[in-house]
């Protein structure tokens, strides 16, 4: 018997959630951007078909919505013990600048992610391609 892949390891390695083996993106990485989010139709190891049905991938923006709200309020918490907020002067400025700038840096590696966990959703390990 093989050993399972660990859950956790494979989602950060954007791997296919019926094998944990197969890539779930052609490219390792995010650049060019415009191929970021170029998939194989099926899973090279155990033929999943990630596109579930057609749209699927529309539910991920919920993912990364949730995410993008957690990761704000993550930052806002650093940004009010290190700098601080203050009404006082252009802190909170500051604090959306730095937001904007990071929510825009983390996009694309945030819709890989959302593609994933949102797909791990639907297909457990070992589950096969469910039934439609
Ligand atoms: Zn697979």
């Amino acid at each position: 018997m093989t050993k399972k892949p660990s859950a956790l390891k494979s989602l950060l390695q954007l791997k296919c959630p019926n094998c944990r083996k197969g890539n779930m993106f052609n490219s390792p990485s995010i650049f060019p951007l415009g191929k970021m989010l170029d998939m194989p139709v099926r899973c090279t190891e155990c033929e999943l078909k990630f596109e579930l049905e057609k749209g699927f991938w529309f539910g991920t923006g919920y993912i990364s919505y949730g995410i993008s709200v957690g990761l704000i309020i993550m930052l806002a918490v650093i940004f009010a013990f290190t700098y601080g907020f203050d009404f006082n002067d252009n802190s909170i400025f500051i604090f959306l600048a730095i937001a904007i700038a990071f929510m825009v840096l983390m996009q694309p590696i945030l819709m890989r992610f959302s593609r994933a966990i949102y797909l791990r959703i639907f297909v457990k390990y070992g589950q096969g391609q469910p039934e439609k």
